[in-house]
């Protein structure tokens, strides 16, 4: 699997593609969907380098929210056409509303993907000059 289509899907680190993101693997665990690790814990990139980091994932989100709502109304107009609107918004909003902790956790994900690239072979120099900068402080 390509680094960021695997990273992307399935939370991993985008640099070493080892360390997961979120420390509860299952983003349905409602109370820990949003809580996310501060560094990779295998090669301690920082996943959040600036306050407000995330904002952008909105719109990551946004698209993706768009894409589903699509492929509903299309799916709903091929095996239902003759039922109304109103039952088209409630599955609507019953399908992004099962999806929306997987869809949150992979717009962060596909977002940490834009702006870091997979290096394999630096994960143990990062980690250890990482190290070695804590030691410092
Ligand atoms: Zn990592």
């Amino acid at each position: 699997m390509l680094p960021k289509f695997k990273s992307s899907l399935l939370h991993k680190c985008p640099r070493c593609l080892k360390g997961d993101m979120f420390p509860d693997r299952n983003p349905y665990h409602l109370r820990n969907t949003a809580r996310m690790h501060s560094h990779c814990p295998v090669c301690g990139l920082n996943y959040e380098p600036e306050p407000g980091y995330f904002y952008g994932a909105m719109y990551v989100s946004y698209a993706f929210t768009v894409a589903i709502s699509v492929a509903v109304f299309l799916l709903y107009y091929v095996l239902m056409p003759q039922q109304g609107v109103l039952a088209f918004l409630v599955l609507l909003s019953i399908v992004l509303a099962l999806l929306s902790p997987y869809t949150f956790r992979t717009s962060r994900a596909i977002w940490l993907n834009f702006f870091v690239r997979y290096q394999p072979s630096q994960q143990h120099e990062s980690s250890d000059s990482q190290n070695q900068a804590g030691s410092l402080k």
